[in-house]
């Protein structure tokens, strides 16, 4: 079965809208998918229904863990009840002080426009870093995102603003509340070394996770098979999703992830798939 149970909508810092990815993924051949905007169920809002397609609701919270960002996706949440209205209204909150500082952070290298020019390209939203790459690349200041991140946005650049993301045992009851399974994505995008990335895995069982991504997008073999070994180890269901944001990104197909470990339970097979 193909699956796919991490995706980006233009609601947070996509390209595609909510039925437009659905369709993409159809075409890829998707069966199974969750769309999981960053710290917003916005695109849950919209008409949803795709034949041949499962959706799981999902999501992906921001959150610290001392002075590391770490994301947790939330899958088979009730997308319109109280706690993911709570959680998405104060994350959305967080969001806009975030941006405000990194605009101001970045005054003096890109003058005062930047902020809009920012939320024009979130679409009125609440822009992300993204969104102030994109607007940094447009003012002629970098070539490509990536030089953003790398010259101004990454950890220790001048618009790497500190933000008050919650802990993760508080985002881990929200999904709860929500009804949801809370699965820590990326786990090899932190750049811990072995200690911390198991330290990491540790803090988050403790705090009622239940999953880990053990495929995220493009991955080597060899970090597969760590973190199909570190679920099994902490009896953590497993999940895998492209992180998908935009169809140029075309070294990554959301329809062409590898299967899971064998010795991987997945996470699908605990959700109610409706
Ligand atoms: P934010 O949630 O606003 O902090 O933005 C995080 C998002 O920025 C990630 O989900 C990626 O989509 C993107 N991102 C993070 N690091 C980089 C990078 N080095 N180059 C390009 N995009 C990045
Ligand atoms: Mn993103
Ligand atoms: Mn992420
Ligand atoms: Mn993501």
């Amino acid at each position: 079965m193909k699956v796919d149970l991490h995706t980006h909508t233009d609601r947070s810092d996509g390209t595609l809208s909510p039925t437009g990815l659905l369709e993409y993924l159809r075409d890829q051949g998707v069966e199974v998918a969750s769309i999981t905007d960053h710290d917003t169920l916005a695109a849950y809002n919209d008409r949803l229904d795709m034949q041949g397609l499962t959706l799981i609701p999902g999501v992906e919270f921001s959150a610290n863990v001392g002075t590391t960002g770490v994301h947790i996706v939330g899958l088979g949440v009730e997308p319109n009840g109280a706690a993911m209205r709570t959680a998405s209204e104060r994350q959305q909150s967080a969001r806009a002080r975030r941006a405000d500082a990194i605009a101001l952070a970045l005054e003096k290298v890109a003058g005062t426009g930047l902020r809009a020019a920012a939320s024009d390209l979130a679409g009125g939203r609440v822009p992300g870093r993204p969104h102030f790459a994109q607007a940094l690349v447009e003012q002629g200041l970098v070539k490509n995102s990536q030089q953003a991140f790398k010259r101004y946005l990454g950890k220790g650049k001048r618009g790497h603003v500190a933000t008050d993301w919650p802990d993760m045992r508080t985002v881990n009851g929200w999904i709860r509340e929500a009804g949801g399974v809370s699965v820590l994505a990326h786990p090899a995008r932190y750049r811990l070394n072995r200690n911390k990335l198991l330290r990491l895995v540790r803090e988050f069982c403790e705090v009622g996770g239940e999953a880990i991504e053990v495929i995220s997008g493009k991955q080597d073999p060899a970090t597969t098979r760590q973190l199909a070994e570190i679920a099994e180890s902490h009896k953590l269901l497993a999940s895998k999703g492209s992180d998908f944001h935009s169809p140029t990104q075309t070294w990554l197909k959301p329809g062409r992830l590898p299967p899971l470990p064998s010795m991987c339970v997945p996470v699908w097979e605990h959700l109610p798939l409706s």
